[in-house]
């Protein structure tokens, strides 16, 4: 599918099911970068969607990475990473989550922003929740002020949306 002149974002994420177990819808967003209309799409309505100056665009490990660095540039500003613990090389602060079964560690560089920066979150997908609101907390532990997210796809069903926005982040998604 190729995105038409209203930009049906949708048409171009594939699910995969039962990806990576039994039981899970995988919404496979690599389809989307494959389309060029697509993806510029994409970064457009998030660039229009972000509200007043922003300092960093903090992007989560691995999908996120991409949607950062594309907004970052037009929205003149730099790119944070939030990553797995134990990927980056300097100096860390990490925050944990609980998955499903068991618990999750993400880190940043400690010294990667000023207190105050105006940060803005990206990740490919909302889901629980888990992985954006253990975000935030890091980034606000950092001193960043967080008040706004985006992601390409929402899953309202999980609440996760819901769930970030009682944590004061105004949320916006492209797809639901
Ligand atoms: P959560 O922490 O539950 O909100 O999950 C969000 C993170 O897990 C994001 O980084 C997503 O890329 C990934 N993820 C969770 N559920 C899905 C899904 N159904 N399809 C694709 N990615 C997912």
């Amino acid at each position: 599918a190729r995105v038409d002149d209203n930009g049906d974002l949708k048409a171009l994420i594939r699910t995969i099911p039962d990806f990576p177990k039994p039981g899970i819808q995988f919404r496979d967003i690599t389809t989307l970068l494959l389309d060029p209309v697509g993806l510029a799409r994409c970064v457009e309505r998030m660039v229009a969607a972000t509200e007043g100056p922003i300092d960093l665009v903090a992007g989560i490990e691995a999908r996120g990475f991409l949607f950062a660095a594309a907004l970052a540039v037009p929205l003149k500003a730099g790119v944070l990473l939030i990553r797995k613990d134990g990927k980056l090389p300097g100096a860390t602060i990490a925050e944990d989550y609980a998955l499903e079964y068991g618990q999750d560690r993400i880190a940043m560089h400690a010294d990667a922003c000023a207190p105050g920066a105006r940060v803005l979150l990206i990740d490919d997908l909302i889901a629980t929740g888990g992985t954006a609101r253990a975000a935030v907390r890091l980034l606000r532990k950092a001193g960043a002020s967080v008040a706004q997210a985006q992601f390409l796809v929402d899953l309202p069903d999980l609440g996760g949306a819901a769930l970030l926005r009682d944590d004061g982040v105004v949320v916006h998604a492209l797809v639901s």
